[in-house]
């Protein structure tokens, strides 16, 4: 039996086929891509030792043996300060000094440096009243785009609030114009209801594997108040740093070192008009094991074969 349903935070449409997991070629264990060993290398420019290639930091994290993060300009970026169109600047975040660091053998204190390095580009970017909107996000691995393999996130400010914050804005706030209640808050209470989402259940945050999304297998983690990712103090950085810790070991322990793309999505900047008061951050974690056939893409409908129930159970910790 097939369902057809929607992610309630997108809208996007998945038709639910749990036993296609049973096909054939998802028995066979995936093929996982090789983990980088060394340190440090010695052609890669995002390397400490290697700053002849990125001279001019935006800002760096240091500790005695020198820098630990570090934000350059992106020597190719998707958008530039020349045309009043689409406006913006695109930094690159290393995100650790280790050529073989990532989100998989990363530290407490590494992820909260680099999320301190987030939040510190991103209110430098939104100081321009010009900018709109703030995308973080991160590639890993080439089979998720990075064309570099050292670790790294990228940091773009835009003069546009892209389209896919603008429908999940709208999405949340016809629910409230509906119901007379925050979507978020209803379905942080229903997974919390339900439990065999949950992957972690924090007071500031709740880590689930949702049933129904258009990336199999993706995890998200919703922040449980509306406050916008700028106002993340000092604790609630170092509570994020050790759930990030902790969760990517778990999903390293039971699927591998794999990629994925991780995007925050967080609330438009400069923008009193905007409709968000009912949006809350939360943050896409998107294995990219699989890729999309031609009928995701010749459709956008999408077929999900995930239990999410058993993924969760899996990657649950304390
Ligand atoms: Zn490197
Ligand atoms: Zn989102």
């Amino acid at each position: 039996m097939r369902e057809l349903r929607r992610d309630p935070i997108t809208n996007d449409i998945v038709v639910l086929a749990k036993n296609r997991s049973k096909r054939p070629m998802d028995r066979v264990k995936y093929q996982t891509d090789k983990e980088i060993k060394e340190e440090y290398k010695e052609d890669c420019p995002f390397c400490r030792g290697n700053e002849k290639h990125t001279e001019n930091p935006t800002f760096e994290i240091k500790d005695k043996d020198g820098w630990l993060v570090r934000s350059v300009y992106n020597k190719y970026p998707i958008v530039d300060s020349l045309s009043d169109e689409i406006y913006g600047e695109h930094e690159v975040i290393i995100d650790t000094n280790r050529h073989n660091g990532s989100f998989y053998n990363m530290s407490e204190k590494e992820f909260l440096y680099l999320l301190k390095m987030y939040q510190h580009r991103y209110e430098y970017m939104a100081k321009n009243e010009k900018i709109k909107y703030i995308s973080i996000f991160k590639n890993f691995l080439r089979r998720a785009g990075a064309s570099l393999l050292h670790p790294h996130s990228q940091i773009i400010s835009l003069s546009i609030v892209p389209p896919e914050i603008e429908n999940e804005i709208s999405i949340s706030e016809k629910y409230y114009n509906k119901y007379k209640k925050s979507l978020y808050e209803a379905i942080i209470a229903d997974e919390i209801k339900y439990k065999n989402r949950i992957i972690h259940n924090h007071r500031d945050y709740l880590v689930i594997v949702p049933e129904i999304t258009k990336y199999g297998g993706e995890i998200r983690v919703l922040f449980k108040s509306n406050k916008r990712f700028e106002e993340l103090k000092e604790r609630e950085l170092e509570e994020l740093a050790k759930i990030f810790k902790n969760l990517f070991k778990k999903i390293y322990d039971v699927q591998g070192y794999n990629p994925f793309n991780i995007c925050i999505h967080t609330h438009p900047v400069n923008n009193s008009e905007s409709k968000d008061s009912h949006f809350h951050t939360h943050i896409h974690i998107i294995p990219r094991r699989y890729s999309f056939g031609g009928f995701e893409l010749g459709t956008d409908v999408y077929v999900s074969s995930i239990n999410s129930d058993k993924l969760a159970k899996k990657l649950r910790f304390d």
